[in-house]
């Protein structure tokens, strides 16, 4: 038996009509100015199953706008693709104008890297499809699929492989970059979970990778981002899983921050496998800031319970959350908290221990600014996703033993700049701490870290570089250059 669900197969959106009213003003891949005869556009235009958009038609405000509110680029246009033919058509249009390009999935970037001034923005929204195959147990889907799409259908049949923690995040941008999430421990990343992809490359070809066929590309993908082409299908391997998970929240004190961090930091050395166990800072609107630590126990729950005493004993929290729950309602849990539209800004880096001193820092950072919309939340790697070698694929930090993450969410856009500014002070702090970072949270100020983070990977990257985008058309992403550049 196979199930299949069609959703929402022109995204937002119905697909406009669109034609150039005249020639049109683009950016250039290397930032200078060209201009497309409106011919060229209307012709580019009408081969698209999807249609596109230009600036001031219907719906363009809409698709142009990402998941970060503070990202405010203008494409000259927008393809709205509805299959691999209009990503091809997309590819060969930009390479013949030379133009710059953005790659869309869910919308996601936490830097915005989807979407351009003025290039061509490849929105993949509208290929928002996903097939599983509980024979098989895999999942394929286009590359508009969202999270929460890949988790209701693989549940719905006993199924599931590991996703992120935010439902409304893109699935293709997510595992490109490695994928990490709350069943990496048991299963791995997201990537470690791919079976094949599908792949427009720079020169127009389509290609495909597995570990049978461009075995090499097929690593590369798996952590090295949208470097080599736009991946217009991903198939996934699903585990057997009964939907229930032992999970929730145990919220603290402030005065218990440094008792608890401190717990934390001996306790997930050793926790086993199945259960992934966070810990967090924040601030309540108007309240004092709180110490969260959020867990899921995906396994027997007799077992689970066994697990979670100590972090339920060790201290009385203000308040204990944790219970047997669909795994689904955990996975949504986080939505509302990081909706799409406010202004988002993030730093992150990995950890091999939570030293004394790098707490004290956490600690006091968020004292000092608390009342401000962020958030640090610490989580223990390890587990499957460590058994890998770490060159088993392109993603870096395989081996890390935790990530640190700090994030902003603010409404009022006249306080960008003071939120940024805070953030970037505050990381100035912990960031010593760390070695090398997670390239789906990082942005274009990481850019010229990007080499010394893949550390030894980088030259393979650069090799499948050379080979499939050697003229750095897709550009906008944590880089590797071509040889070349
Ligand atoms: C609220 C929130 C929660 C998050 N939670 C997690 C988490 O739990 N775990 C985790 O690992 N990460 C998480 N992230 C980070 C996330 O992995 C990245 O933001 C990722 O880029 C999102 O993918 P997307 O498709 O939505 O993004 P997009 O902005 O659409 O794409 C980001 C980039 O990925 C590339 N890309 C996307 N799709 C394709 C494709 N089909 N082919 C080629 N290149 C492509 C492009 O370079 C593009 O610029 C989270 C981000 C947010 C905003």
């Amino acid at each position: 038996m196979a199930a299949g669900a069609l959703l929402l197969p022109f995204g937002r959106l119905a697909a406009a009509a669109a034609s150039a009213a005249r020639d049109i003003e683009a950016r250039t891949l290397d930032g200078g100015e060209v201009i497309l005869p409106q011919k060229a556009v209307n012709d580019f235009i009408g081969g698209l199953r999807g249609g596109a958009l230009l600036p001031g038609q219907e719906g363009y405000e809409e698709v142009r706008r990402v998941w970060n509110g503070m990202v405010d680029r203008r494409p000259a246009i927008i393809a709205r693709c509805a299959g691999a033919a209009d990503v091809k058509g997309s590819v060969d249009f930009a390479r013949e104008h030379r133009l710059l390009v953005a790659v869309r999935g869910g919308g996601h970037s936490i830097s915005g890297q989807s979407v351009c001034d003025g290039g061509l923005m490849i929105d993949l929204a509208p290929m928002r499809w996903i097939h599983v195959d509980p024979k098989t147990r895999h999942a394929t889907l286009g590359p508009g699929s969202l999270l929460a799409d890949l988790d209701r259908e693989s549940l719905a049949f006993g199924l599931v492989t590991t996703a992120g923690t935010v439902s409304h995040t893109g699935v293709g941008g997510l595992t490109l970059g490695g994928g990490q999430g709350r069943l990496q421990r048991i299963h791995g990343l997201a990537c470690d979970n791919l079976v094949s992809a599908e792949m427009i490359t720079a020169s127009g070809e389509l290609v495909r990778a597995s570990e049978r066929e461009n075995r090499e590309l097929f690593w590369g993908l798996r952590g090295g981002g949208g470097n080599f082409g736009i991946v217009t299908k991903f198939e996934y391997r699903l585990h057997p899983f009964d939907g229930t998970v032992l999970g929730g929240e145990l919220l603290y004190r402030w005065e218990q921050a440094r008792e608890v961090c401190d717990f934390y930091a001996e306790f997930s050395q050793t926790m086993p496998d199945p259960l992934h166990l966070t810990i967090g800072m924040v601030s309540p609107t108007g309240g004092k800031p709180m110490v969260v630590m959020q867990a899921c126990w995906a396994g027997d729950m007799a077992r689970g319970e066994r697990a979670l005493a100590p972090v339920r004993q060790f201290t009385k929290p203000l308040a204990d959350r944790i219970a047997p729950m669909p795994y689904l309602k955990l996975q949504t849990s986080n939505d509302v908290a990081n909706s799409a539209g406010r202004n988002y800004y993030a730093k992150s880096g990995f950890l091999q221990r939570l030293e004394p001193a790098f707490l004290d820092e956490l600690i006091g950072g968020y004292e000092t600014s608390s009342g401000r919309a962020t958030v640090a939340v610490i989580q223990r790697f390890g587990g499957a996703m460590a058994r890998l070698p770490e060159d088993a694929t392109a993603y870096p930090g395989r081996h890390a033993a935790y990530e640190a993450l700090v994030l902003g969410g603010w409404n009022d856009a006249t306080r960008n700049e003071a939120e940024v500014a805070n953030l970037r002070g505050r990381w100035a702090h912990l960031a010593p701490h760390t070695s090398g970072f997670y390239t789906n949270t990082s942005g274009a100020e990481e850019q010229d870290r990007v080499r010394d983070n893949f550390g030894r990977l980088y030259t393979r990257l650069q090799r499948l570089k050379d080979r499939y985008d050697p003229g750095n058309v897709f550009r906008l992403n944590a880089n590797v250059k071509p040889s070349a550049a």
